[in-house]
């Protein structure tokens, strides 16, 4: 009798162990891994839940999601760009998820309208300018670059990327393509020099002064501040009082449609979607919380307010083609 109350003592003991070990959550993200690592450490202090993450660029980690199929131990993907998202989306890579919390914490212009994936932080592409050779009262709107007075003032980054192509698309929604069209060609027509590979590179030729004003996304600066707090360059709100708004783009997450941890990964995103996640997962990379309850970091915060573009950032996967065809027609390399 005693022999088996001991055995089934033990064998209590056992499931509640392994329950324990199989409160996982597997992760593929596309985001560097010293962005989410952090914050995933936090997650697992708070809830027990551990996760694996693991960390690729973003074409091969779509395809090793599809080739993986069903058989795929991803419970979420995480991204930057909407473009991005909309794309694993289209690729059949996640399943839509319901959640009271996750609609509340985010608004719904910064997550799918069908639930597949959900914005975790904002991102603000922007007009930046050297004060040297512009006064902030000369600028207004993303749509106002194209106008003859910046001739030879304007850098941008290459239309390749796929944050151009976002700000494009999202133009596109706004205006319609003809309009847009029209607009893309006066930037380039108006551009300083070549179009640059990355974000700090153009950001570096606005302060020297190669170029008078670009755009970019506000974290890129954010990171030059930090080793240079002389940088000689400033950012601006484009689009303000009831002219569309700055351009915002997120980096999110979704549910993978073949998720083996559904509810941990949806604890996740909830998590990372509350104030503690959010302040985390945002102010890593110098971004926006996309919970509006949540304060951005200081230094952020030290930038000022601005109104952001409302239409939800879908648009930027859902015409990105379009606007890349677009691009190519306007002469934006
Ligand atoms: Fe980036």
């Amino acid at each position: 009798m005693s022999i088996i109350r001991t055995v089934t003592a033990i064998s209590i003991l056992f499931a509640s162990t392994t329950s324990w070990s199989a409160e996982e959550v597997v992760l593929y993200t596309a985001r560097k891994e010293q962005l989410v690592k952090p914050v995933i450490e936090q997650f697992t202090k708070d809830t027990g839940i551990q996760v694996k993450i693991f960390t690729g660029d973003e074409a091969p980690l779509i395809e090793r999601l599809k080739s993986e199929g069903a058989q795929t131990p991803a419970d979420l993907y995480m991204t930057a760009d909407a473009g991005n998202l909309w794309y694993a989306a289209e690729q059949g890579i996640f399943q839509p998820v319901t959640s009271k919390i996750l609609e509340k914490e985010i608004p719904s212009h910064l997550r799918d309208p069908k639930g597949e994936w959900f914005g975790l932080s904002i991102r603000a592409r922007t007009i930046v300018y050297n004060p040297g050779k512009v006064q902030a009262s000369e600028i207004s709107t993303y749509e106002d670059l194209a106008r003859d007075k910046w001739k030879g003032k304007l850098c941008l980054r290459t239309s390749k990327k796929v944050y151009n192509q976002s700000l494009v698309a999202m133009l596109i929604a706004t205006h319609g393509e003809k309009k847009t069209e029209d607009i893309i060609k006066g930037w380039v027509k108006n551009l300083a020099t070549d179009v640059f590979p990355d974000d700090t590179k153009l950001l570096e030729a606005i302060a020297s002064g190669q170029c008078a004003l670009g755009i970019a996304n506000t974290y890129y600066y954010g990171r030059i501040l930090k080793d240079k707090p002389d940088f000689n360059a400033r950012l601006f709100w484009p689009n303000q009082g009831g002219k569309g708004g700055v351009h915002v783009n997120i980096s999110g997450a979704g549910v993978t449609k073949h998720a083996k941890h559904k509810e941990n990964a949806i604890k996740l995103l909830e998590w990372l979607a509350s104030a503690k996640g959010q302040n985390l997962f945002a102010d890593v990379n110098q971004e926006y919380p996309v919970n509006p309850a949540v304060k951005p970091a200081k230094e952020v915060q030290a930038w000022g307010d601005f109104e952001q573009n409302l239409i939800n950032v879908s648009s930027a996967g859902r015409l990105q083609s379009a606007a890349v065809k677009l691009m190519d027609r306007a002469g934006y390399k």
